[in-house]
This record gives structure tokens, C-alpha cells and sequence, in this order.
């Protein structure tokens, strides 16, 4: 079982955004913003490459709302899903990234 599909169960705890019956927002545990959140579904699914139309679609609708819950929607913020090796993806649930609270830089991505 996943560390995120803990956070699902209640078994580890998270600071909680945002909650709906399939999604879930919480803050990632080291922040690589002033804000930085995480967006996952409750379903288990691995990476962004498993995901189908409507789950995505509806992901997109809920980060919209996250962001909107912390007041970054006019400011700004960026979403980021790494995708396996290469992407740099550590834990095989799916997950999009919300960074904002600051300008972003777009440097040094390696
Ligand atoms: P990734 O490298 O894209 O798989 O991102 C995984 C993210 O999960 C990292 O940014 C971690 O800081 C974050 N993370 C790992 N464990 C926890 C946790 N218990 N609570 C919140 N965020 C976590």
C-alpha cells in the first residue's frame, strides 16, 4: 500500500485542504513553495499515463477549487504530475503538484 493510500484511510495523518467522495487535497510534507499541495484521487491509480478523459477531467475541476480554497486562483500556480523514473515520481499513486504563494522560478528543472 502507497503512503497516500494511507492518507486515504486515515491510517498517517495530513494537513487536509479539500475533500469530495473522489478526491483528495492535502500539504505536501516538504514544500518546495510557500504553498504546495497535493491533489489525488481516491481511487488507485499509478500515474498520470493510467488515468482516463473523465478522471482527469474531473481532477482538473477539483485543483481548480483547491486553489480557489487558498486563495492562489488570481495570483496564480503552477501543477505538476511527474510520471515515473525519469519524472522523478517517488510514490506510484497518481498526484498533481499545486505550487503557488510566490513567483515561480522556471530554472534548474533537472
Ligand atoms: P513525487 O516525487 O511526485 O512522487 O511526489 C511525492 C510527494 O509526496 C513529495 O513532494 C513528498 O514530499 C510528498 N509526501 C511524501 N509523504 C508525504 C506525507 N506523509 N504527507 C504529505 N506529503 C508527502
Amino acid at each position: 500500500m502507497t503512503i497516500f493510500e494511507k492518507i486515504i484511510k486515515g491510517e498517517i495523518p495530513c494537513k487536509k485542504v479539500l475533500e469530495n467522495d473522489e478526491f483528495l487535497a492535502f500539504y505536501d510534507i516538504n514544500p518546495k513553495a510557500p504553498i504546495h499541495i497535493l491533489a489525488i484521487p481516491k481511487t488507485n491509480v499509478k500515474d498520470f499515463n493510467e488515468a482516463n478523459a473523465t478522471l482527469l477531467g474531473k481532477i482538473s475541476d477539483f485543483i481548480k477549487e483547491v486553489a480557489k480554497e487558498v486563495g492562489i486562483n488570481k495570483s496564480g500556480y503552477r501543477i505538476i504530475s511527474n510520471i515515473g523514473k525519469d519524472g522523478g515520481q517517488e510514490v506510484p499513486h497518481l498526484h498533481f503538484h499545486i505550487l503557488g504563494g510566490a513567483k515561480l522560478k522556471w530554472e534548474n528543472l533537472e
